[in-house]
């Protein structure tokens, strides 16, 4: 791939891990504003249940601020667009729909169809 079109998906995955961090950064401050303004214990119940909520998508999030970073690391070393599976490079219809993906559409199908075919 060339250097034009990596920089292009460097930019986009930098501004999807500045946007998740930012939401990151915003659940935290909300839990902290939460966890002392409510005595009461069945809003205290409420309040349980909407943290879980909280920790899950930080986890989702944290599972793709990961993703995002190690597809910047294969920018850098320059396997990024490249198959891991297969070796082909992967289309960019497919990288610009999902710039962390490390799989060519047919070989992320096939892990697909053996994910619900063990
Ligand atoms: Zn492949």
């Amino acid at each position: 791939m060339d250097k034009e079109k990596l920089e292009y998906f460097r930019m986009i995955l930098n501004e999807e891990m500045r946007s998740l961090l930012e939401e990151a950064g915003k659940t935290v401050s909300e839990m902290t504003v939460d966890a002392t303004n409510f005595p009461d214990p069945t809003d205290r119940a409420t309040q349980e249940s909407g943290r879980s909520f909280e920790l899950r998508i930080r986890d989702r999030e944290r599972r793709l601020i990961n993703k995002i970073r190690e597809a910047l690391e294969r920018i850098d070393d320059g396997s990024f667009g490249t198959c891991e599976m297969c070796g082909e490079d992967i289309s960019e219809a497919r990288l610009k729909a999902r710039p962390v993906t490390t799989l060519c559409i047919d070989c992320k199908m096939e892990q697909e169809r053996r994910e619900r075919h063990p």
